[in-house]
């Protein structure tokens, strides 16, 4: 079938003359959670930049469907002179969603996420998992096809971490998106994903790639 995102052979060059990435090439099949680990600085944020548009390449192909994409950054760039509510729906609020429509997936979304009742909070009441949950509901909101996530889990404590890898899995399970997740742990790549792609540095590359057998079947 058709992949959810596709690079082939992709280098990227910055303009002061980094090369950030060298012929990449990865085909992620839809309803893949592929996990990329390597160093700092290997490339794997420009890989989500490129996936996103947010980057342009310099040479190879890309194909992803943008207007079908979530991204989740380390920060949780919640809008702090916005509700909880009113973050949730911001994206949905600027694709011109009808306004009893987005509120109803806003508060689908705020309950998927563990948020109910935190609805009318500013997001400095909230802890950093709390922000984080209604970062990533607001992006589900968009019931997006293919999911980036760069180090989204960086910032926080251990226990905090692992609840989210569990409630992420149910996520994906139920929403079915295609998820590309960028994490400097081993233990995290292995727990999350189907997929675990190593890249290493100057310049980046893809090393090595391998499948994760679930002991269950996740459906
Ligand atoms: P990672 O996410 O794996 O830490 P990055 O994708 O952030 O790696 O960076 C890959 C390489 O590109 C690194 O050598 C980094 O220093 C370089 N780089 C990142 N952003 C820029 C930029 N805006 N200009 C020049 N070089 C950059
Ligand atoms: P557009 O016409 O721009 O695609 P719509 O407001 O019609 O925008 O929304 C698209 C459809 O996707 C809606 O019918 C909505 O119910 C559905 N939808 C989008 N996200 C979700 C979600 N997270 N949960 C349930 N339904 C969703």
């Amino acid at each position: 079938g058709n992949a959810a995102l596709m690079f082939d052979a992709v280098s990227m060059t910055f303009p002061d003359g980094t090369q950030a990435l060298d012929t990449v090439t990865l085909a992620i099949q839809p309803g893949e959670f592929v996990s990329i680990v390597g160093p700092s600085g290997c490339g794997k944020s420009t890989l989500l930049k490129l996936a996103s548009g947010l980057e342009s390449h310099t040479s190879g192909d890309i194909w992803v469907d943008r207007d079908s994409l979530g991204y989740t950054f380390q920060d949780a760039t919640l809008l702090p002179w916005r509700k909880v509510l009113a973050n949730v729906e911001l994206l949905m609020e600027l694709r011109g969603f009808d306004p009893a429509e987005r509120r109803r997936i806003a508060l689908e979304q705020i309950e998927l996420a563990g948020l109910s009742g935190f609805e009318n909070h500013y997001p400095r009441r909230l802890s950093g998992g709390m922000k984080m949950r209604a970062s990533l509901a607001r992006s589900l909101a968009l019931n997006p096809a293919v999911f980036l996530f760069d180090e989204p889990f960086g910032a926080l404590d251990e226990i905090t971490r692992e609840r989210l890898n569990d409630e992420l899995i149910a996520l994906y399970t139920r929403q079915k998106f295609t998820g590309v997740f960028v994490t400097h742990s081993i233990p995290e790549a292995v727990y999350l994903s189907t997929k675990v792609v190593v890249m290493s540095k100057r310049p980046g590359r893809i090393v090595a790639s391998f499948d994760i057998a679930f002991p269950e079947p996740r459906t």
